[in-house]
């Protein structure tokens, strides 16, 4: 076994449900294997939640709210501050898994924990600011204001992708604001749930902390339904495809229950010919191949002007040819592999959909047989926006060039997909830009210029609009949706006036 899944405490079996500081030992419940994709071999097994655990997960979460929410918010920080330094000690076997068990090559694995920890020192500062508004009351003598309260257990759904990262987003807000989590993890990524809950679970015993504040299960989509159909969790956020979430939101929303929905992108950057091009270049390779195309954020169309299409269009190819692909474990490489046999179909199911709708593939789209593992090349194709196929978002690195003649063009095509995630446009242009950030620009979530479409950061509110699911999670005030917010007015008068001046005489 690799010396980084022994420092993470990574046996050959593992326990897959947590109640915090406890993990259930249950050898009678059914497995998850966990694959790298590196080569496809058998990383480790885990087992999988059993309703009667999922009941013991959620009873402990529940109890530990009640002692969650009456630890003053900065005590709550405290928590997370050690949260924050216990991942800088592991960070480094902790990027390495996510880079052996998910694929992405090891800088982006680290940059993941990078994210937690960020996410950490943000959480504390704002375990002091859970700012509400005074208001000025229309009535005499009455004071009117709101606070926040925590809400109760948080379900965190997450998606295979940012096995880490996406969860620390969530859990750390989260815990400032008083609420316990339960995390469901991707059934593709379990060893990286298990490991990030064995560094919290260090935390909550050296302060002696109730079980249930951080809790975990593992399975598959029907371990998710669970949550989704739980009256006691008043908050899911769930992290994923767009289809996962239309079942998730339908399925809270029946028992009006709220959601935090972050589902798929189609990501564009608009090239137009005031580009430095130099930059631009650099903006889109790492956007389109970086994580092997499996972002949310990662580019998946450019829209370019004609006047720098054909210039765009060259180079590009040229870089396609001798980007470096293979172990994600090896410095070297620039791009992992896909993350299991389903994806590189996927990836080849998009290109023959290209092909028959008349567009054509420029280059790459290879499966690379000589490798064991998911390999495949990152392709370049040349299509129309309206294509069915490009509606779609294909988690794989596949690269879709359209030609504009205006912006108006340029930003038609641009909003004419069904998700709204990120965007971006290269120009130097003032006017272009303005035009891009306005209302009539760009409609995505996050809307960049002179930066490419991934690689947020963790201080901003992430998210994206229509299919993207309208949620946001991480920086600014994203921390309002993991709390309930109390409207409150207080009369320190002797008389009883009411609103609107309503005269009510008894
Ligand atoms: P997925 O939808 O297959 O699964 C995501 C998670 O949802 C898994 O844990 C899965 O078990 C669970 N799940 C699936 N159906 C469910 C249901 N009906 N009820 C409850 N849980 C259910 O997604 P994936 O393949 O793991 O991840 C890739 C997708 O996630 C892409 O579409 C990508 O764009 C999206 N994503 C979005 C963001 C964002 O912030 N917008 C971030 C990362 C990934």
């Amino acid at each position: 076994m690799k010396d980084f899944l022994k420092q993470l405490g990574i046996k050959n079996e593992n326990a897959g449900t947590s109640t915090g500081q406890t993990f259930l030992q249950n050898d009678e419940a059914p497995e998850i294997m966990s694959y790298t994709p590196v080569d496809g071999s058998e990383i480790a097994s885990v087992f999988e939640t059993t309703k009667d655990e999922y009941e013991e997960v959620i009873k402990a979460s529940l109890q530990a709210f009640d002692t969650w929410k009456m630890t003053p918010a900065p005590q709550r920080g405290e928590i997370v501050r050690q949260i924050g330094l216990k991942l800088r000690e592991y960070k480094e076997p902790l990027g390495k898994l996510v880079s052996y068990e998910m694929g992405k090559i090891y800088q982006e694995g680290l940059g993941e924990v990078q994210e937690m920890i960020d996410i950490c020192d943000f959480a504390v500062g704002l375990s002091r600011q859970l700012y509400g508004l005074t208001m000025h009351s229309e009535r005499p003598r009455h004071r009117m204001y709101e606070q926040w309260h925590p809400l109760g257990p948080v379900g965190i759904i997450s998606a295979f992708n940012f096995p880490v990262a996406v969860y620390s987003w969530n859990a750390m807000i989260a815990a400032v604001c008083g609420d316990t989590v339960i995390w469901k993890g991707s059934e593709k990524t379990p060893l990286c749930a298990i490991a990030v809950q064995k560094i919290i679970a260090e935390v909550l015993k050296e302060n002696d902390l109730p079980e249930g504040i951080f809790g975990l299960i593992t399975g598959t989509r029907d371990t998710g339904e669970w949550m989704t159909g739980d009256e006691r969790i008043p908050l899911i956020s769930a992290t994923g495809s767009i289809p996962m979430g239309r079942a998730v939101g339908q399925a809270v929303a029946a028992r009006l229950g709220k959601t935090i929905l972050e589902l798929g992108g189609n990501n564009a950057i608009i090239i137009s010919k005031h580009a430095d091009l130099e930059m631009t270049i650099r903006a889109v390779v790492f956007g389109a191949v970086g994580t092997a195309g499996q972002r949310c954020t990662s580019t998946r169309r450019l829209i370019i002007h004609e006047d720098v299409y054909d210039e765009i269009r060259d180079r590009l190819e040229g870089i396609y040819q001798s980007i470096n692909i293979g172990d994600p474990l090896d410095p070297d490489t620039l791009v992992g592999p896909l993350i299991d046999k389903d994806a590189v179909e996927n990836m080849q199911t998009a290109l023959k959909k290209v092909k028959e709708e008349g567009g054509s593939v420029l280059c790459g789209g290879d499966v690379l047989e000589n490798m064991e593992g998911h390999y495949v090349k990152p392709a370049i194709c040349e299509v129309e926006n309206h294509y069915e196929i490009v509606q779609h978002e294909t988690f794989a690195p596949i690269l879709y060039l359209i030609k504009y003649k205006t912006m108006d063009e340029a930003i038609g095509y641009h909003n004419g997909v069904r998700q709204g995630l990120s965007s971006s446009i290269f120009t130097l242009n003032i006017r272009e830009a303005e035009k891009f950030l306005s209302h009539i620009g760009s409609d995505c979530g996050i809307a960049n210029v002179n930066i490419g479409t991934s690689g947020a950061e963790i201080g901003g509110a992430f998210g994206g609009e229509k299919e993207t699911g309208g949620g946001r999670e991480s920086g600014s005030d994203a921390w309002k949706a993991y709390m309930r917010r109390q409207t409150n007015t207080i009369n320190w008068g002797d008389e009883l006036p009411l609103a609107q001046g309503i005269e009510f005489d008894v």
